[in-house]
């Protein structure tokens, strides 16, 4: 069964999610502090935590931090901040999605479905982009992509940008990480969010030219994008 750990102060808040995960049929466990959730999640990591940013004795941003030195499993932050999600989805501290307080617990229950099926055993990042990315043939070496047979004509950014996203399917690049991305590639150019808008805007363009009935590029409203493989595995 897949084992959910909540770690939410606000009582009234972790029973309604309890409720909800369990009649969706995941196993949970509830902590009220970071420390003790911390100190289970590192003996034990669940399948996913649901992790909030205001607890006592050690913050969620400190739990997450942490975690990470153990675990890869899947974390959700829970935040009442929009300002803040950037900063947790980047490279530094690595959680896997938000939530914004208050959320709907349907909407969450959604969110946890589906970063569970991104992070399944065989679409986990690093594995052969091909499963992740059918019909997308990747050349590292030659910076050439095709897609379905029909060679994608890419600048080197665009190839780079494909390259990132193809590997990480759902995971969501705000502009702020694509653009750490795009600097440890080169140094030598200003990269603006404006410029990481423009490619891929162009990738999303010459994608849609080869499979006009898919958008393989997600945009997140307000923090960035993310890859977005076609749900049909036989597509
Ligand atoms: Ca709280």
């Amino acid at each position: 069964m897949t084992r959910i750990v909540i770690v939410e102060d606000e009582l009234d808040i972790a029973a309604v999610v309890q409720d909800y995960l369990r009649h969706s049929g995941y196993e949970t466990e509830h902590f009220a502090d970071g420390q003790s959730a911390l100190q289970s999640i590192i003996a034990s990591p669940p399948d996913l935590t649901l992790l909030d940013i205001m607890l006592p004795r050690l913050d969620g941003i400190e739990v997450l931090r942490r975690a990470r030195e153990h675990t890869a499993h899947p974390i959700i932050m829970l935040t009442a901040r929009i300002e803040e999600v950037d900063r947790l989805l980047g490279l530094e501290l690595g959680a896997d999605d938000y939530v914004c307080k208050p959320f709907s617990p349907r909407e969450l229950v959604a969110r946890v479905r589906a970063v569970l099926r991104r992070t399944a055993p065989g679409n986990a990042p690093g594995q052969d982009p091909r499963e992740d990315a059918p019909g997308l043939v990747l050349d590292d070496v030659h910076w050439r992509a095709s897609l379905e047979g029909t060679p994608l004509n890419l600048t080197r950014r665009e190839f780079g940008l494909l390259q990132v996203l193809s590997r990480h399917p759902g995971r969501i690049f705000s502009f702020s990480r694509a653009r750490l991305l795009e600097l440890a590639y080169d140094d030598t150019v200003d990269v603006t969010e404006r410029a990481i808008d423009s490619h891929v805007k162009n990738l999303r363009r010459k994608l849609g030219a080869v499979t006009p009935s898919h958008d393989w590029i997600r945009s997140v409203y307000g923090v960035g994008f993310a890859w977005e493989a076609p749900v049909d595995p036989a597509r």
